[in-house]
């Protein structure tokens, strides 16, 4: 039985060893996976923004094998079924929804935070993690101006950030299930998707939400919401939450600060700020002036994988009272017994969100800012803002109607043919630019209007690509006109 046990165990581990790659296999795998970067990378400027066509063959499943495959069939599968169809978000001429990013420092960030693992969930096994990550949230918490108190969670993305945000609020507020249904949240029509998500997820459903109406630049009427919310005082409601953006996603619309924060200090109501998107413009000088009033706000979505160009899987969330947040994320665990706190200062993301294991995302953003300095990212920001402001001022000369001035980097447009349904051409136009691939735009409904949408936010994104759409859409909407003719 002895003899047997051995030899078994002896035997497995000839095989089990093997998962510890050999100093061959690491270099060949890094040098295969380094070739496949630099040919995508280097192919970009000459690649479509968007291919509608299915690979060549289909779409197919390469099954997982008993014994392990060679990394040059791995990659050839990527390449004929991840990138040969569809949006292609690391391409700069992809200007529709809120563009990606996906600078090559992310990679190489996730790449050691993979290889040493580091344990970023509690501070007693990984310190250094921790406080790395905690060194991040702190310079975001610096850059809105919140005070010391304030500290937050770098979660996947703008959505989790949104439902920590809200959770904190109701635990904030002590919200008992019995006052949901007279509990009022503020938001209006351009609120983000995933506010609504995480308002069923945190267990509001039953809340009464109010729309409130804006005013033609899609900000939020502070006026509209002031006579809201007496009305639902007199109505014996309870006014609760108030959710603001600065830059919606269709619109870019930056809500008014100051004045919605003076409206949810004079009637108690917890305000959170969706600047999933827009939240980095703020190190823009110029542009900083939208974000007045930013700091009066009790929480933040911004999502370091818009705004700072990082590749997708990065966002976070900034809580002006750390104790609120952990209010709503503490927990007890026996066997966390040993997990004590040397330094009161180091809280854990473990009892700030919802995760306990997790990827250590913070060293993808940290390596990119040492790497980069701050310089290159603020350059790139206004660059995107004045593009924008570019491609608003060329797409009126070719005779489209524009939604308002760009605050930040997405432009609402559409033409409006002599004869015939506005919105009927306009969504053929979309299609024929689809059909045309180069650049990718996306579109938006607003009161019934189909408006074009123009989002600049990748750092691959320059003049010369701004220029080439400026072209397809002259050349695309000339030929639908002449098509009628
Ligand atoms: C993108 C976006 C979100 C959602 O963020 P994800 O990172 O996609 O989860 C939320 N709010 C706004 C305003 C956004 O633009």
């Amino acid at each position: 039985m002895e003899k047997n046990l051995l030899k078994e165990i002896q035997q497995l581990e000839k095989t089990a060893r093997k998962l510890e790659a050999s100093g061959t296999e690491r270099a060949d795998w890094i040098r295969l996976s380094a070739n496949f970067a630099a040919r995508f990378i280097d192919s970009l400027p000459e690649e479509p923004a968007y291919k509608a066509a299915p690979p060549p063959g289909g779409f197919r499943d390469l099954p997982l094998p008993e014994k392990g495959r060679k990394m040059e069939e791995a990659l050839d599968f990527l390449q004929e079924q991840l990138l040969s169809t569809g949006l292609n978000p690391a391409s700069g001429g992809h200007l529709g929804y809120i563009p990606g990013g996906g600078i090559y420092t992310t990679a190489l960030g996730d790449y050691l935070a993979a290889i040493t693992n580091a344990y970023a969930g509690i501070s007693f096994a990984g310190p250094g993690a921790v406080r790395l990550e905690n060194s991040l949230l702190r310079w975001m918490c610096d850059m809105v101006g919140y005070p010391q108190t304030a500290l937050g969670n770098l979660t996947s993305g703008g959505s989790i950030a949104n439902l920590i945000a809200i959770t904190t609020a109701r635990e904030a507020k002590d919200l008992s299930c019995l006052d949901i249904p007279r509990s009022t949240i503020y938001l209006t029509e351009q609120a983000h998707h995933s506010i609504q998500k995480a308002l069923n997820i945190a267990g509001l459903k039953e809340a009464t939400l109010r729309y409130i109406p804006m005013d033609e630049q899609f900000r939020m009427s502070p006026q509209a919401l002031q006579e809201q919310i007496i009305a639902d005082q007199k109505a014996g409601l309870r006014p609760f939450l108030l959710i603001a953006a600065t830059g919606t996603t269709d619109t870019g619309a930056v809500d008014p600060l100051n004045e919605l924060a003076d409206i949810a200090q004079a009637y108690d109501l917890w305000f959170h700020l969706d600047a999933a998107y827009g939240g980095f413009f703020m190190l823009v000088d110029e542009l900083q002036p939208l974000f007045n009033g930013i700091e009066r706000t009790d929480s933040i979505t911004i999502d370091p994988h818009k705004g700072l160009f990082l590749s997708y899987g990065l966002g976070a969330v900034l809580v002006k009272n750390v104790e609120a947040l952990h209010k709503a994320h503490r927990y007890k665990a026996n066997y966390m017994q040993d997990a004590v706190k040397t330094d009161l200062s180091l809280w854990d993301p473990a009892e700030l969100s919802p995760e306990l294991t997790k990827h250590f995302r913070g060293l993808r953003l940290w390596l990119s800012l040492q790497l980069n300095g701050l310089e290159r990212f603020k350059a790139a920001l206004r660059e995107k803002h004045l593009l924008a402001r570019y491609f608003y001022h060329k797409i009126a000369e070719l005779g489209f109607e524009t939604g308002p001035e760009p605050p930040l980097s997405v432009v609402l447009y559409r033409y409006l043919p002599e004869k015939g349904d506005a919105n009927s051409f306009n969504r053929r136009l979309l299609k024929e630019l689809h059909r045309d691939g180069r650049i990718f735009v996306s579109s938006t409904l607003i009161n019934g209007i189909f408006w074009l949408r123009f989002a600049v936010l990748s750092f691959r994104t320059h003049l010369n690509q701004v220029n080439t759409f400026l072209e397809m859409i002259a050349q695309a909407k000339a030929s639908l006109i002449d098509h009628k003719k």
